[in-house]
């Protein structure tokens, strides 16, 4: 097949690769404007530059915590924006050894004539804004499309249309230097069963998979970002070990060798069972040709946030709540996660918000 060969194919492939190292994941630190309003609110602290710049500063100098991550995903403030001392926090990152990455899309839009489903808006000038974002040190893209399960959906339209702009995303990022991280997120909204959500996750899958191979990208240079294969918000939960089982499975089935690394995102589970769901993956003897390991925005913060509250006193307390999340996920890439990385309060806590926006 005819796949994307260009002057980044080998920091394409070495990027993805570095991504996926076992032992370090990605830390979703790109929540826009209005949605990291909305997790500052609920710590009663005003959405303004100087808090946002003040809650990044304080996860990206963590001491320690860098040595567990990968790669940190921004939004675009962020990418721009220097710490209290001067520093920009794409070098505070770098000299960590972790890889910058950066939003690209631009929300989502309702699909007329379906049942609330959406599609994801944001490849008008994406090539240079990708030029733009590789020039300030972005090394990594993401594109979030959002699916939901219902009693008639996914939609076949909205199936064929996220996957085909995901794969429209995937082609411009590489052609620009970025690796794309694919993410086509099943909301966990509902009362559907595991079964009904595997069936779904390996229906759009092998979809995104289809349209990713019909337009010339390269998968060795992209990350899969994905739901795991759980119940809906609204049914009965099940055993991380079950979680595992369909979620592995799922990807076994649809998702090619060809790529290094799935990066999970959390979709709304407490930090305790996103890492714990991370760990019985790894801990699952079976066939699994990539690394597996997380990019998580609620399940990485959320005790973090709350310990802050928006006080300069708070910083160390939160702080440590952050790396011992860190870590845990961390050994949960490499199945050696024992529990006991939950300080302070929330880690147990459900992070779901119904149709969560990015
Ligand atoms: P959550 O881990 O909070 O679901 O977010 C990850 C992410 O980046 C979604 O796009």
């Amino acid at each position: 097949m005819s796949c994307y060969k260009g002057k980044y194919t080998d920091e394409l492939i070495a990027t993805a690769n570095y991504i996926g190292t076992p032992g370090k994941g990605i830390l979703a630190a790109d929540e826009s404007t209005g949605t990291i309003g909305k997790r500052l609110s609920s710590i009663n602290v005003e959405n303004v530059e100087s808090n946002r710049r003040a809650l990044r500063e304080l996860l990206f100098t963590t001491p320690g915590a860098l040595e567990c991550l990968s790669g940190v995903i921004l939004f675009e403030e962020t990418l721009y924006q220097k710490s209290a001392a001067g520093k920009l926090f794409v070098d505070v990152l770098k000299e960590g050894g972790v890889i910058p990455g950066i939003k690209v899309d631009k929300g989502t839009v309702e699909l007329p004539g379906t049942n609330g489903e959406t599609t994801t808006q944001g490849l008008d000038g994406l090539a240079q804004r990708c030029q733009q974002y590789y020039a300030a040190g972005a090394r990594f893209a993401k594109w979030r499309a959002v699916l939901k399960i219902g009693p008639n959906e996914p939609s076949q339209l909205a199936i064929n249309e996220n996957a085909n702009g995901l794969a429209r995303y995937a082609i411009i990022c590489q052609q620009n230097g970025l690796v794309p991280i694919v993410e086509p997120e099943i909301l966990v909204d509902g009362c559907h069963d595991i079964e009904k959500c595997a069936d779904v996750t390996e229906r759009v899958l092998a979809a995104v998979y289809k349209a990713l191979n019909d337009h010339h990208v390269l998968l060795e240079g992209t990350l899969l970002k994905p739901n795991m294969v759980t119940p809906g918000s609204e049914a009965p939960k099940v055993a991380p070990e079950v979680i595992a089982e369909y979620t592995v499975r799922a990807l076994q089935r649809t998702m090619p060798a060809a790529v290094p690394a799935v990066v999970f995102l959390s979709g709304g589970q407490s930090e305790e069972e996103a890492t714990r769901n991370l760990n019985a993956m790894n801990r699952l003897k079976t066939k699994k040709p990539w690394s597996l390991t997380f990019s998580f925005g609620r399940a990485l913060q959320q005790s973090t946030l709350k310990a802050w509250a928006g006080k300069e006193e708070n910083i160390p307390k939160a702080q440590a709540a952050f790396l011992s999340r860190c870590k845990g996920n961390s050994d949960a890439t490499l199945g050696k996660y024992e529990g006991g990385a939950s300080l302070g309060e929330g880690a147990s806590e459900s992070l779901h918000v119904k149709d969560y926006k990015y």
